[in-house]
């Protein structure tokens, strides 16, 4: 009877079960499944964990909107959310990326496309091979697909390029399905009349941009030139076409990325005004990971993850600040990440995702055919270990490749519930593991997170966005990001 009592007493303001916290100073951050977050005093953390948070605690409306009153939960509202949140659930993989040659010209420093010298042979996609990819990336139940071209650098095998541009084009006309395409390039090999067939068929561009000329040369060694001016050459040259829109065909934006090596961790200013003086709007800051050759060269160019962390959070600090003068550009895994954490939308984030994107987000097309669950993947495969490998795409049905063991292996392994530290992780709503990661630095695919260097990463990013969101007049300059 006195147990019936005290629960009927506490009911009203019962916190849901699945709060998850992290203590900031003096501070209490507290998420829910449903991806809400509240800033917390000490006080009101402790009513709220006490169930005291009942209809005359001035926090009792705003907690309750977010989920965290159990008793006045709004299921339908909230579950709408959760859906919205997690509607990647019910498409199949969106991104197929096609390596078109495993040949480059450059030679850099933490090269993650296990790429081989530009004259390697027998290591290039035929024009009929990439054909055959395109069809099985039309089997994907996407209603939306994106085929990226990749290398090496995909400019060496013009031939397969233009082959499966020409069949995407023509298969999306019947199938139904919005078809993006995009080439990832460092642009050495772009001529005028490249850049025209791409731009009639409306393929966006991407390169890469490490800084400025001397930090980004010293990354992306070019022995044929020099690769900072070729990059900043034709990213004018495609920013010109896109303003202009004048030929009668839609021109995208160039957008360019950046990876950070060590040294680029005191070079944080440099490096966004070189962004902001070729135009570009985004910025996509990444961390190095110990993968490919990167892994060869960790003890020169690897860095900790605190080290990361701090640069991040210098970059965002900086960021905003040229934001407050006027200056338009935005931190992109920012964006992305706060979308989820103020707008409950999937931004097609793919390694930060529950379950991760490995196979069931995107598949990664070898240039002999071989279907691995992502780019991470395949190049586990060119190192010798085919453990990602999902198929063939000339043995294997779509049917056969969603259901082959590495996919459900990755599924299972990346979904954070699985994940001991995560489950209880107050970013869990917003995160995700990447088993290709855990498998090449920790030995397993679910690796342990407590030790793990991404997961350090991670927490940093997080804790680097929540302490700009707490911020009086940030929130505002943040969701433009988001929305823009
Ligand atoms: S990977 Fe790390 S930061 Fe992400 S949810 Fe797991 S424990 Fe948290
Ligand atoms: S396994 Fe890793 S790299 Fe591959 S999709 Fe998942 S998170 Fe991304």
């Amino acid at each position: 009877m006195a147990l019936k009592k005290a629960a009927k007493k506490t009911s009203a303001a019962a916190v849901p079960p699945q709060l998850l916290w992290k203590r900031d100073g003096a501070d209490f951050l507290v998420t829910n499944d449903f991806g809400h977050y509240s800033w917390l005093k000490k006080k009101d953390f402790d009513s709220l964990l006490a169930c005291k948070v009942g209809e005359s605690h001035p926090l009792f409306a705003a907690l309750s909107a977010k989920g965290f009153v159990r008793d006045r939960l709004d299921f339908d509202g909230l579950a709408a959310k959760w859906r919205k949140k997690n509607a990647y659930l019910n498409t199949g993989p969106g991104l197929h990326i096609l390596v078109l040659t495993l040949r480059c010209n450059h030679k850099c420093l933490y090269c993650q496309a296990a790429a081989g010298g530009a004259a390697a042979k027998d290591t290039d996609m035929t024009p009929a091979t990439a054909r055959k990819c395109v069809d099985f990336a039309f089997n994907s139940s996407n209603p939306g697909i994106t085929i990226e071209f990749q290398g090496g650098e995909p400019l060496l095998n013009w031939p397969a390029l233009t082959a499966a541009v020409k069949h995407a084009r023509a298969r999306a006309k019947t199938a139904g399905k919005e078809l993006k395409l995009a080439l990832v390039s460092n642009f050495s090999l772009m001529t005028e009349e490249k850049a025209r067939f791409l731009m009639e068929n409306e393929v966006s561009v991407c390169t890469s941009l490490d800084g400025p000329a001397d930090l980004h040369n010293k990354n992306r060694c070019f022995s044929g030139g020099n690769s900072h001016a070729v990059t900043l050459k034709w990213l004018k040259y495609f920013q010109k076409k896109n303003e202009a829109q004048a030929d009668g065909y839609r021109v995208f934006k160039p957008s360019a990325l950046l990876t950070v090596s060590r040294y680029s961790l005191s070079r944080h200013k440099e490096i966004i005004d070189e962004y902001v003086a070729a135009g570009l709007e985004d910025i996509f800051i990444r961390p190095l990971a110990p993968i490919g050759y990167a892994r060869n060269l960790w003890g020169s160019i690897g860095y900790e993850a605190k080290d990361f962390a701090a640069f991040y959070l210098k970059s965002l600090a900086y960021i905003l600040k040229l934001n407050r003068s006027g200056v338009v550009i935005r931190e992109k895994m920012a964006a992305m990440m706060l979308d989820k954490i103020v707008n409950s939308r999937d931004p097609g984030y793919l390694d930060a995702r529950c379950p991760c994107g490995a196979a069931i987000g995107q598949i990664a097309y070898n240039y002999n055919g071989d279907l691995y669950t992502c780019d991470e993947g395949r190049m586990v495969g060119w190192e010798g270990d085919d453990v990602f490998k999902v198929g063939s795409v000339f043995k294997d049905s779509y049917a056969k490749v969603m259901a082959s063991a590495p996919t459900r292996a990755c599924v299972v392994s990346s979904n954070l519930e699985a994940q001991p530290d995560c489950a209880r992780c107050v970013y869990k709503p917003y995160c995700g593991v990447c088993p290709v990661y855990n498998y090449e630095v920790q030995g397993s695919l679910w690796g342990d997170m407590s030790s793990s260097d991404r997961c350090g990463l991670f927490k940093g990013i997080f804790g680097a966005l929540f302490a700009l969101l707490k911020k009086p007049g940030n929130e505002a300059t943040l969701k433009k990001w988001v929305d823009k």
